[in-house]
């Protein structure tokens, strides 16, 4: 069990925290080394994960604010970015870059950085960080080397968009973006089919017509919801059918802005949904039974219908799968 408060006396000795300085298996005091190691963790810096607005400056914290000011270093998705939003609340405090492409090594220098006593706020563009951001390496970094991770909350857009919505939100899945690619898009709506909470996605503006249409397709006709550009000056929510949204966003070009789009869960639209036609791992379970029975083995018969269907293989055993749960349920 791995606990994130500050060690008491009976953790010192329990070994309940990583190893900053791990001794050798079988060599020294292994409670000497525990000791050691919870006295450098109490002495690392903290590591704030800190929200950032979405759009509307208002939208930050007093405690975002203060925190930014008081840290020794503020990692920064995009160092331009941030710093016109330190400059506007006059902030001075240094930046480094943290992003997907120096992930790995800049998060064992931030957790240098952060053992030997300096703290650390890492925020993203917009919003929170590790929310379809970077910054997971570096919090499962810094935990496993027994380092305080403190979150500052703030702006979301995944939480902003929901409760404006309209659609149920007692139970909701966040699926982050889509995969670009259709096939694999397709793919990954037909997995979610079943989930009977309401769906959360962030889309680019260019593709929301094109996955409206799969979702309308691989879903049914089901009540969503595009939300753009929220806490900004135009920002809109709008709401329908699929049907009725494909229809509103089909000329991407005309579509600009950030979105979030949102899809009622199964269970919120049991007479309602038009069930999709032949739906794609539906069509691919009906091939695969239809070559076992002419003597393919399951793996063979797998393989033939996915490149009949133009499906990646790992593609293929997915819908295969999800098809599988959804008919034991
Ligand atoms: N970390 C951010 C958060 O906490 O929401 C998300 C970052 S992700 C790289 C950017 C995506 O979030 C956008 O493409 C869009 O889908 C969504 N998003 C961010 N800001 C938004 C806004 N103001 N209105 C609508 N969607 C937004």
């Amino acid at each position: 069990m791995r606990r994130s408060t500050w060690p008491r006396c009976s953790e010192l000795s329990g070994g309940a925290f990583g190893c900053l300085f791990p001794l050798p298996a079988g060599e020294g005091d292994p409670f000497i080394g525990d000791v050691l190691n919870a006295t450098m963790a109490r002495m690392a810096g903290t590591l704030y994960i800190v929200a950032t607005p979405i759009g509307n400056l208002e939208d930050i914290s007093q405690r975002a604010l203060r925190i930014l000011r008081e840290v020794d270093l503020i990692a920064c998705e995009d160092t331009r970015h941030t710093s016109k939003l330190l400059h506007h609340f006059g902030i001075e405090t240094k930046t480094i870059s943290y992003h997907e492409h120096n992930e790995r090594e800049r998060a064992e220098e931030l957790c240098s950085i952060l053992a030997s006593g300096k703290s650390v706020a890492l925020v993203s563009d917009a919003g929170t960080p590790l929310i379809s951001d970077p910054g997971f390496r570096l919090v499962n970094s810094a935990i496993e080397k027994g380092i305080s991770v403190v979150p500052i909350p703030g702006a979301a857009a995944v939480v902003t968009a929901l409760a404006a919505s309209g659609l149920p939100t007692d139970q909701f899945y966040f699926a982050g973006f889509l995969p670009a690619r259709a096939n694999a898009r397709r793919t990954k709506l037909e997995e979610l089919a079943a989930i009977p909470a309401t769906l959360v996605f962030y889309e680019a503006p260019h593709r929301i017509s094109a996955t409206l249409r799969d979702a309308m397709n691989l879903l049914g006709d089901r009540e969503a919801v595009v939300a753009r550009e929220l806490t900004k000056l135009h920002e809109e929510f709008t709401r329908g059918r699929l049907s009725e949204l494909a229809e509103a966003f089909s000329k991407s070009e005309n579509v600009r802005g950030e979105i979030v789009l949102m899809i009622s869960g199964e269970s919120a639209n049991p007479e309602s949904t038009t069930a999709p036609a032949t739906s794609l791992s539906k069509q691919l379970a009906a091939r695969v039974d239809e070559l076992m029975r002419a003597g393919d083995d399951s793996k063979g018969a797998l393989k033939q219908a996915a490149r009949e269907l133009g499906l990646k293989r790992d593609e293929a055993y997915r819908l295969m799968e999800a098809q599988k749960k959804r008919r034991s349920t």
